[in-house]
This record gives C-alpha cells, sequence and structure tokens, in this order.
C-alpha cells in the first residue's frame, strides 16, 4: 500500500524536491533570527557598538535578501505545494473512477453510490492534504522545535530545561486533547451526513411527500439531525476552544517561567538581558509548530485511512474480465443457446431450511437468430437474471451461453455489449440533451442519423413540438420527460446502436394507452429482424413471439408457441385464460 502511495508522488518529484528544500530554507531562515537579532542586540550593548554601527547598512541589505528569499520561499511551498497535491488528487480521482468503470455489477450490488462518491470526494481530499501538508510541516516543525531547543540549551541550560520539561507536559495534554477533537469531528462528520442524506431523500422524494401531505413528519425528520448536528458542532467547538485555550497556556507558562527563573538568573549574573529576550523570540517561534506536528497526527491518521479504503478499491480485481487475448465476438446470425445454466447472486438467498436456493437452475434456451422468445413467469422467477446472464453482466456458475457457438466469456466484453441492445423498464437518461441521450447509442452519429433513429422509436414528432427540440436538456434522469416519452428516446439510443441481439424488458404499469401504443410499435420495430430476448407482460408481445417460455424459480418449466402451449394446457395456459378474467395476472407477470 506504502508502495502504491509513493508511486503517486514520482510524477510531481520536481514539486516535492522543490517543496522539500523550500521548507528547510525556510525553518533555517525562521531559526536563525533570533540568533541573528542577539548577536546584534549584544554588539551594541558592548564596546564593539561602534563597529556594528558601521556594518548597518549591511547587516540591514542581509537581512532584505534573507527576507526576500524566506518570502520566495513561502510562496513555492504554499502555491506548487498545494498544485502538487492538487496533481497527485486529480490523478487518484481519475484511477479511481476508472476502476469503478472496469467494476462488475456484483459490485455495486454491494456497495452503494453514497459511499462511492464519499471515497471520489472526501477521502480524496484528505489523502492529498496529508501527501502534500506533511512533508512540509514535518521539516519545517521538527527544524524549529529541535534547532530552537539545541541553541536554548547552548544559552542557558538550567532555563532551557525548564522549559522543555513545561513544554513536554503541555505536549502530553494536547495530544490527548486532540484524540478527543478527532471523536468528536468523527461524530460531527457522521452528523453532517445525515443531515445531507435527509435533505437529499427529502428532496428526491417531494412528490411523494406531498401527495401524502407529510411535510410535517419530514419537517420533523429534518428538524432532529439537523439538531443533533448543531448539537455535535457546539461540542466540537467547546472541545476546540479548550485545545486553543491549553495551547496559550503553554505559551503563557513559559513566558512566566522565563520572566521569574530568567529575572532569578539575570540578578544573579549568569545571563544576560539580551538572552532573556532570545528566550522570548524562540518560544514564539517553536509553540505554533508544536501545536501544528500535533493537529498534523489527525490528518496523517485521515489520509492513511482513506488511502487504505481507496487503495481496497483499486486492488479489487473485477470478477468480469477478459480472458487473455480474447478475440472478439463474430456475429453469423445471432443465434444464442443456453445449455444447463446455473447461477446464484453472491448475496445468496436461502430456503426456509437454510439450503442455498439458485437463482437459474439448470435453464435451457435456444434462441433462433432473428427470433422473437418472450420469458413470462411468476415475480422473482429469474427472467431477469436470465437476460443479465447473456452480456456478462454476470457470468453463470455452471453450463454455457453461446451465441452463434462463441461462449460469451472467451470474446471481449465489448464486443459481446456492442452486439447487444438493451431496453429496460427503468430508464436511465443522462442529465444533457435528447440529442445527446440518443447519440449516446454512437456517439459520432450525424444529425440526420439521430432523427432518423427518433422517427423509427416514435419520438421525432414530440421532440419538433419542443421549444429547443433535440437540444432540450432532459433534466436528472430524465425527469423533464414522461415515462413513455423517456423510453422511446432509450428505444431510439438502441436503434442508433443497431445492435444485432436485443433484450427487451417491457413497462408494465408505468404508461397510459396511448404512450405504451407509441412504445410498443417502437419496440416492434425495433426488434424486427434482430434475435430477441423479450420480458413480456403484454398478450399482444406474447402471441407474437416465435417461442414462449414460462421461468419459475431458475427453470424453463414449458416452451413453446402460443398454440403449442395453450393446447398443452400448463401453467402459460392457465396465465393466459387468468388474463382475459381479469387483472390478476399482472401479479403473476410483472
Ligand atoms: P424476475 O425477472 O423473473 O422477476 P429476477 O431475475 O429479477 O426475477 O430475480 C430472481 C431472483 O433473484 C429474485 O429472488 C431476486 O430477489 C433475486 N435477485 C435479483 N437481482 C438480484 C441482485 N442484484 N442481487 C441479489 N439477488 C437478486
Amino acid at each position: 500500500m506504502f508502495k502504491r502511495f509513493l508511486s503517486y508522488y514520482r510524477p510531481q518529484l520536481h514539486l516535492f524536491i522543490g517543496d522539500t528544500a523550500c521548507a528547510l530554507v525556510l525553518a533555517a531562515i525562521d531559526l536563525s533570527f533570533p540568533i541573528i537579532l542577539r548577536t546584534l542586540a549584544g554588539g551594541l550593548f558592548s564596546e564593539g557598538s561602534a563597529a556594528i554601527l558601521d556594518a548597518l547598512g549591511m547587516i540591514a541589505l542581509g537581512l532584505i535578501v534573507l527576507y526576500l528569499v524566506r518570502t520566495a520561499c513561502r510562496y513555492f511551498v504554499s502555491a506548487q505545494g498545494h498544485i502538487m497535491g492538487a496533481r497527485m488528487e486529480s490523478q487518484m480521482r481519475q484511477d479511481l473512477f476508472d476502476q469503478y468503470e472496469r467494476m462488475s455489477f456484483s459490485y455495486f450490488d454491494r456497495h452503494n453510490s453514497a459511499e462511492m462518491m464519499s471515497r471520489v470526494v472526501n477521502d480524496l481530499f484528505d489523502i492529498c492534504e496529508g501527501a502534500h501538508h506533511l512533508p512540509e510541516w514535518l521539516i519545517i516543525c521538527t527544524i524549529e522545535i529541535v534547532g530552537a531547543f539545541v541553541i536554548l540549551f547552548t544559552i542557558a541550560p538550567i532555563l532551557a530545561g525548564v522549559m522543555a520539561g513545561i513544554t513536554l507536559v503541555f505536549v502530553a495534554i494536547m495530544v490527548h486533547q486532540n484524540y478527543r477533537m478527532r471523536t468528536v469531528y468523527a461524530e460531527n462528520r457522521v452528523r453532517i451526513a445525515e443531515v445531507n442524506s435527509q435533505l437529499q431523500d427529502s428532496l428526491a422524494g417531494m412528490r411523494v411527500v406531498k401527495s401524502f401531505a407529510n411535510e410535517e413528519v419530514e419537517r420533523a425528520k429534518f428538524g432532529h439531525s439537523n439538531e443533533r448536528y448543531l448539537a455535535s458542532k457546539v461540542d466540537m467547538y467547546h472541545v476546540m476552544g479548550r485545545y486553543q485555550a491549553t495551547s496559550a497556556l503553554m505559551t503563557g507558562s513559559l513566558y512566566a517561567a522565563i520572566i521569574i527563573l530568567g529575572g532569578y538568573l539575570i540578578a544573579h549574573n549568569q545571563i544576560s538581558a539580551v538572552d532573556l529576550a532570545t528566550f522570548a523570540l524562540y518560544i514564539s517561534l517553536f509553540a505554533t509548530p508544536i501545536e501544528t506536528l500535533v493537529n498534523s497526527t489527525e490528518l496523517f491518521q485521515k489520509a492513511i485511512a482513506g488511502f487504505r479504503r481507496m487503495d481496497e478499491v483499486l486492488r479489487h480485481a473485477p470478477d468480469i474480465a477478459d480472458a487473455p487475448g480474447a478475440p472478439d465476438l463474430v456475429l453469423e446470425r445471432g443465434e444464442i443457446t443456453y445449455r444447463d445454466v446455473c447461477f446464484s447472486y453472491e448475496t445468496r438467498e436461502r430456503t426456509d431450511t437454510g439450503e442455498e436456493r439458485p437463482v437459474i437452475d439448470h435453464l435451457n434456451l435456444t434462441i433462433r437468430a432473428g427470433e422473437t422468445l418472450a420469458l413470462v413467469g411468476p415475480s422473482g422467477g429469474g427472467k431477469s437474471t436470465t437476460c443479465a446472464l447473456l452480456p456478462r453482466f454476470y457470468d453463470v456458475d455452471a453450463g454455457t451461453i453461446e451465441i452463434d457457438g462463441q461462449d460469451v466469456r472467451d470474446v471481449t466484453q465489448e464486443s459481446l455489449r456492442k452486439a447487444i441492445g438493451l431496453v429496460q423498464q427503468d430508464v436511465y437518461l443522462f442529465d444533457g440533451t435528447i440529442r445527446e441521450n440518443i447519440a449516446y447509442g454512437r456517439p459520432r452519429a450525424s444529425d440526420s442519423e439521430i432523427e432518423q433513429a427518433a422517427r423509427r422509436a416514435n419520438i421525432h414528432t414530440f421532440i419538433e413540438t419542443l421549444p429547443e427540440g433535440y437540444n432540450t436538456v432532459v433534466g436528472e434522469r430524465g425527469s423533464r420527460l414522461s415515462g413513455g416519452q423517456k423510453q422511446r428516446v432509450a428505444i431510439a439510443r438502441v436503434f442508433l446502436k443497431d445492435p444485432s441481439i436485443l433484450i427487451l424488458d417491457e413497462a408494465t404499469s408505468a404508461l397510459d394507452n396511448e404512450s405504451e401504443a407509441a412504445v410498443q410499435e417502437a419496440l416492434a420495430e425495433l426488434a424486427r429482424g434482430r434475435t430477441t430476448i423479450v420480458i413480456a407482460h403484454r398478450l399482444s408481445t406474447i402471441r407474437s413471439a416465435d417461442v414462449i417460455a414460462t421461468v419459475e424459480q431458475g427453470r424453463v418449466v414449458e416452451q413453446g408457441t402460443h398454440d403449442e402451449l395453450m393446447a398443452r394446457d400448463g401453467t402459460y395456459a392457465r396465465y393466459y385464460r387468468m388474463q382475459f378474467e381479469g387483472d390478476r395476472a399482472a401479479a403473476w407477470a410483472c
């Protein structure tokens, strides 16, 4: 893990070296000022004052040069140090995003998107703050603290010893307080996350809130989270106040010690007044670095924890990967064969007796090229899972799925997924224009190709009625379009992709009759000439399918044409008759 972390410094090595060198120079200059002043003052008060006064011009010039160098170093450390951190953060963000893009569906089943977002935003910020501040702080603060004490010990060992003792006691107290501060900060972060998620949930579900007239309930829930956040902030500021007061008390005690003990030592001629002033100058020099060092332990822990979480993601090998040297899928006719397929999700279901129940259980199916297979059966029977296995969203546990005789696991995922078009019930549109959403099927498509796809998907006429036509922004998840319109944009997207194989999950109840007719028509047009698997809920689709397969508990319990299945008088026939009897069938088919 440490090696991987260091690898992010490598491209920024020049900045890192510059940053470190400037930090060193900064610390050395800061450390030298009290000494320069001491020498000057010592000279002025002694017999050599005339010589000092003569050289004052040169000394002033030297000091100006030192200040200029210090200013330049401060600029480099502040600006370039942060730039180095930002570049590392940008690289990590890209790596994390690329890794998420590589992950298979099973990963997204186990992790929620808020958690993944937090990694990309919060963790990376912490990691990169640590990456550039910690080395710089460590150098500057250590040199200033150790250097100051070494100098003080050479001037007046007794006074320096007492000061070191006082400092150690306060550092111990501050470390303890800092630990408490961390717990309070952690609590604070949990509380703000609660407030944010409450807010997000409430805003996203605003239609539900209003339709149930539950604004008061939501207000109370939000108010509760908000109060808890406030309480944790009040707690945080108390702890922070105590910490800063302790730091101030440390500085105060050090000054008191040099005034009392220093006064005593001056009275006994053991140190000079100039020495005492030098001590006072060094107190202000090392008090801040001590506070910074104590605080840096928190940043260090946050950065390490953040990087560990990020490393976990980066090290996670995607469950589904191309076999080395895998060829592209060669589509000849587009025939699909499921041979004795078994599959369970990683979050496996268990029966009442605790046994594992496979979601797909020795399933066999053949869909001839250009034909349509309708999957029907009870909800939870395994229809969607059967479809998800074809583009390798998940890999089968046993058996094989072949397209034109090629096992889907032996060809590249890219060629496989390019060959398959998917229209789901729950359409996802990106927050862009209608044109961009349709062009998602083929980013380099021309305007006329996009329009042609929209025409075939029965959505062109509607788009033309919009004031901004194809440039209309669809809103988050396509919220500015109706269910049927979203479906048809999604169908246009697949028209443009022009795949040989189609998987359709028919929308069930979300559409009104008119939209439904338009969507059905578009789907029928899309399916023409392509090998199609459709999770069918509509009788019209089911009847026109070449083959109908009833799937129950992950098995194909019967298959054939509508007439064959009716003649068999099995499950399908029962279902079909039920549809005529009333809506009870919906419960069976959806
Ligand atoms: P259908 O499409 O026939 O309604 P599904 O294929 O969606 O059935 O589901 C089959 C079974 O698999 C159900 O019991 C469902 O709860 C389970 N299931 C579906 N998707 C997942 C998933 N991503 N993770 C775990 N279990 C799942």
